[in-house]
């Protein structure tokens, strides 16, 4: 398996003399595996260069397989410049998660409307066909691809390529899932110290990895007031990949506000780190134009998924119960759900809820956790205890994000835990992951 990068930046294309180093182009990894599929990961202006080396002359038909983690600007802007999909005789299949606010289709159909763009997407000669994808195995381009729900204000998925004896993450766009990495009183730097269970989980999805490739883009002090914006810091991503056995390193998406020298110093950084750990991992910054070839083990174990395949949350008429006594927050929540299509229902306290779930049961529940008289943790204790509400899935809702509360409502058998202040966006795409996750397809 060769890997390599055309797009290291994020957010925004930032060409100029301060970048030429680490590179001005959004998102864009070329992935050839050994029996010669091709296999894109994200579209960002990077992919222009790209489409360009694989047009030169004297090359064959080109069958490009694009996975995009999710469908953000930086990750999608530059496919309307990648000319093979304007040859015929070429074919793109392009993947990417559902619930992008449209069909994979609609989305990239949007941007190439005739307002913003000449050349419509119904108009490109090429074979292209769509593929939504949810958490599971998939065959794609000759590899076995898992893939991962991330945390982002966007449904954004991580790629585990399996292929050649290598394992290739990569996880862009995704943000901590908790301040607190570590739970009390365990010691640091394995799994299953991992305190919140979507950490655990994205550990888990990197482990034994040969390379993986991962959103940094800030460092511990920008982090602070830049929270709920979708990215991780350099500091998360060693620590996770260390903990997870990872090999190599590439911490990429880099802020279009930090030069060449300040990612130079977030390499150095994160390298002392990865020291300091004690971890034999190979940290580097992605650059423009950076060429890797992990080399295969014989030994490389493959991913296993909890479900071979989760169900598609569009496809299927889910019922949502949100449970706050705040009532701003309550009718937020609820609008913002019934804008996502699922049938909402709302209870101002606990027992109401306890009355409603008895009444027609929910595929999930979103609870606070801080109810006047009956909290959110004597809900979870009710429900726990009846046989027929034992694995009811709960998303709970908080404004306690210490290590107690947030173990607290991980033993009490919430699936996630969700901190405020959140944005909206990333609520709905933590439902959603939920959802998915609810059943199996
Ligand atoms: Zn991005
Ligand atoms: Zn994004």
């Amino acid at each position: 398996m060769r890997v390599r990068f055309w797009g290291t930046r994020g957010s925004i294309a930032t060409p100029g003399p301060g970048t030429n180093h680490f590179g001005g182009n959004t998102s864009c990894v070329e992935v050839t595996t050994a029996a010669g599929d091709l296999l894109i990961l994200d579209c960002g202006t990077g992919v222009h260069a790209l489409a360009k080396s694989l047009m030169a002359p004297g090359k064959g038909a080109i069958h490009a397989n694009i996975l995009l983690g999710h469908t953000h600007w930086d990750h999608i802007q530059g496919f309307p410049f990648f000319t093979p999909a304007f040859v015929k005789g070429n074919s793109a299949a392009i993947h990417g998660p559902e619930g992008s606010g449209g069909s994979l289709h609609e989305v990239l159909a949007g941007q190439m409307e005739y307002r913003y763009f000449p050349v419509e997407l119904n108009q490109l000669p090429a074979t292209i066909t769509y593929h939504s994808l949810t958490e599971g195995i998939h065959a794609i381009g000759g590899a076995r691809v898992a893939t991962q729900f991330l945390n982002h204000p966007a449904a954004t998925i991580g790629y585990r390529i399996e292929a050649d004896g290598v394992a290739l993450v990569y996880l862009v766009d995704h943000e901590p899932f908790s301040d607190e990495l570590w739970r009390a009183g365990a010691e640091p730097g394995r799994i299953d110290a991992i305190l919140h269970e979507g950490d655990r989980r994205h550990a888990l999805f990197m482990a034994d990895a040969d390379l993986v490739i991962h959103d940094a883009q800030y460092t511990p002090e920008e982090y602070p007031s830049r929270k709920n914006w979708g990215h991780s810091t350099y500091d998360y991503v060693v620590r996770m990949a260390a903990a997870a056995g990872v090999r190599q390193l590439a911490l990429t998406h880099h802020d279009p506000g930090h030069d060449d020298a300040f990612v130079a110093d977030i390499e150095r950084k994160a390298r002392a780190l990865a020291l300091e750990l004690g971890a034999p991992l190979d940290v580097f910054c992605a650059f423009e134009g950076c060429e890797i070839a992990p080399s295969p083990r014989a030994g490389m174990k493959p991913f296993v998924a909890a479900a071979a395949r989760q169900a598609s949350v569009a496809q299927r008429q889910f019922h949502v119960l949100v449970v706050d006594d705040q009532p701003d927050t309550l009718a937020l929540i609820v609008r913002a759900l019934e804008a996502e299509h699922y049938q909402v229902r709302q209870a101002a306290s606990g027992p109401e809820a306890l009355r409603m779930i008895d009444a027609s049961m929910p595929d999930l529940v979103v609870l606070d956790y801080r109810m006047t008289g009956m909290d959110g943790m004597a809900v979870m204790g009710e429900l726990r205890a009846r046989p027929e509400t034992r694995d009811l899935p709960v998303l709970m809702l908080t404004a306690m994000n210490d290590e107690r509360s947030t173990r607290a409502g991980f033993d009490a058998g919430v699936m996630d835990y969700v901190t405020k202040p959140f944005s909206i966006p990333q609520l709905t795409a933590r439902v959603r992951a939920c959802l998915a996750r609810t059943q199996s397809a």
